[in-house]
């Protein structure tokens, strides 16, 4: 076995050298062995990473908007260029099949190619002769540093919701990655720097609750972009806003995939199999709650088993359909949800515990389950699960499937699936979720939309990318201005009103 390698900082362009009081373990899943140490930040080093970013956003902010253009586009061909490099970072960390983790860094690229445009998203607006003589007009300014904590489960993608965006809008950041899987960040954090981003203007912070603490009341930091399972992200919303930080914070999800009598189950099965149980199941967008509205439901059932039946877990390197999950730790909780399943009463159709594999036997395996009669207050339907189970929950007509979905605690994603373009226009305007798939069962908006839930799913008022993105980076002035004129002399104490 060789050795673990060390994953260290990387902070005013240079990864640090001093070494850390505390470390954690890093996993290849697929192999079950150590493979990497991280080292975890002190609340010092936190502190000098924040001073860092923040003299560096002072020149940064003053970059013209061709000169930070330049450096995005350079950026962007990097990242193109390498981005085999990344997906396998991601999955020797994470586990997630190789192709997967390739469309994940390219679905990050494209905000990337969003925030190639920054100079026309920052125009701001301009009347001429507002009142007489005066004129106003608006501009976006950007915030200050800029902090992003993501999850395990999109390496690369999730912290690119927020950064190519931040830092086109003349910001710095500082982003403090999962300690599950760190490695893909600091070479991106290389791509920068070799893209001719100035130093100190994109900072990697490794580490735990101790690093992600400091940032939350560091006084040197301005907003915070979080995404992570729910009770981390109202702790965060909760205490980044108290002290009087900009914050949107992004939970966990349960996302339901509606299918109507009327709908073709052919592509229906197709379409869960693939959402319930790609990247096994470790996605906020994954489907894994199926409503079927009868009487589909033992047909549907049929088709996704079937499909499920030829699904091949195994390393994500060796052509599999589906790898690991992301630690013994999640695989334990994950397959003691099934279990849970078991006892409540639900039907398990497909059991996925002690699966045949084509990986180490260490690995932490867990294959695609699938549950039949599941209700609404068992726990394997309340709760998030996030690993490759599916629950199909039978309804009587689409009301009352839209009811459970409208009563969830989550409102990340949902999809239907029908042929009645009536049924799918009133499901997208009654349903109680951020995001909305008709007929498509994972719908992530692309970047030039939006991508954030409803409910327990986001906490703060803007969602991540798009013109949203652009707005939490950045804030609004507005100028009002005359220029002298001998005519405005005299003294008047009131109000002033448009004339
Ligand atoms: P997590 O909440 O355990 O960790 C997220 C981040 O918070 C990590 O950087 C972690 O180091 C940090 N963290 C963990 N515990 C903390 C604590 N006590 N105090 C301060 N910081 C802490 O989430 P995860 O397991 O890495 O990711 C999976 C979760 O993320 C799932 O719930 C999933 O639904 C959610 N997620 C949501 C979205 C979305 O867009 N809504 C996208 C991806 C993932």
């Amino acid at each position: 076995m060789t050795e673990p390698k060390r994953i260290t900082h990387f902070i005013n362009g240079a990864y640090w050298s001093q070494p850390a009081q505390r470390t954690g373990d890093v996993y290849n899943p697929a192999l079950g062995q150590v493979t990497g140490k991280v080292d975890f930040a002190t609340v010092e080093l936190v502190d000098q990473a924040v001073e860092i970013a923040s003299k560096a956003q002072q020149e940064w902010r003053n970059a013209s908007l061709a000169k930070r253009t330049q450096v995005l586009f350079a950026f962007r061909e990097i990242l193109n260029s390498r981005k085999e490099e990344i997906a396998k970072l991601i999955t020797a960390e994470h586990g997630k099949v190789l192709s997967d983790a390739l469309g994940e860094v390219t679905r990050g690229l494209e905000v990337v190619e969003f925030a190639c445009g920054i100079p026309h998203l920052l125009k701001g607006s301009y009347s001429e002769g507002a009142s007489t003589s005066i004129d106003v007009y608006s501009i976006r300014q950007p915030l200050g540093v800029c902090a992003i904590i993501s999850p395990f489960n999109f390496p690369a993608m999730v912290p690119m919701w927020f950064f190519p965006i931040a830092i086109a809008a003349g910001n710095s950041v500082i982003i403090k990655p999962s300690e599950k899987d760190p490695s893909a960040i600091n070479l991106i954090a290389e791509f920068w720097k070799a893209a001719g981003l100035p130093d100190g203007v994109f900072n990697v912070i490794h580490g735990d609750k101790v690093a992600v603490d400091r940032l939350l009341e560091h006084p040197g930091i301005s907003s915070i972009s979080f995404v992570g399972s729910t009770p981390i992200a109202k702790y965060i919303y909760e205490n980044g806003t108290k002290n009087g930080k900009r914050v949107q914070a992004l939970g966990g999800a349960k996302n339901h995939m509606l299918v109507l009598p009327d709908a073709d189950l052919d592509l229906a099965a197709d379409a869960a199999v693939n959402a319930g149980f790609g990247s096994a199941g470790e996605r906020c967008m994954a489907i894994s709650a199926l409503v079927a509205v009868e009487p589909i439901a033992d047909a549907l059932i049929e088709k996704i088993a079937q499909r499920m039946s030829g699904l091949k877990t195994g390393d994500g390197t060796a052509g599999s359909d589906m790898g690991p999950l992301v630690t013994a730790v999640h695989r334990d909780k994950v397959a003691s949800y099934v279990d849970a399943g078991v006892r409540e009463g639900a039907k398990l159709v497909v059991d996925g515990r002690n699966p045949q594999v084509n990986g180490a036997a260490e690995g932490f395996w867990l294959g695609p389950t699938l549950f039949d009669q599941v209700t609404p207050e068992m726990s394997i339907y309340q709760e998030e699960i996030f690993g490759p189970v599916l629950s199909v929950i039978r309804v009587n007509s689409y009301e009352e499937g839209l009811e459970l979905i409208n009563r969830h605690q989550y409102g990340n994603g949902t999809a239907i699936f029908t042929n009645d373009g009536g049924a799918a226009r009133k499901f997208q305007n009654e349903v109680l979720v951020g995001m909305v798939g008709i007929n498509v069962p994972i719908p992530v908006p692309t970047a030039y939309y939006s991508f954030g839930g409803w409910k327990n799913s986001l906490f703060g008022d803007t969602h991540a990318h798009g013109t949203e993105g652009v707005h939490f980076f950045t804030r609004g002035k507005v100028v009002t201005s005359r220029w002298l004129d001998p005519s405005h002399g005299g003294i008047n104490l009131g109000f002033p009103q448009n004339r």
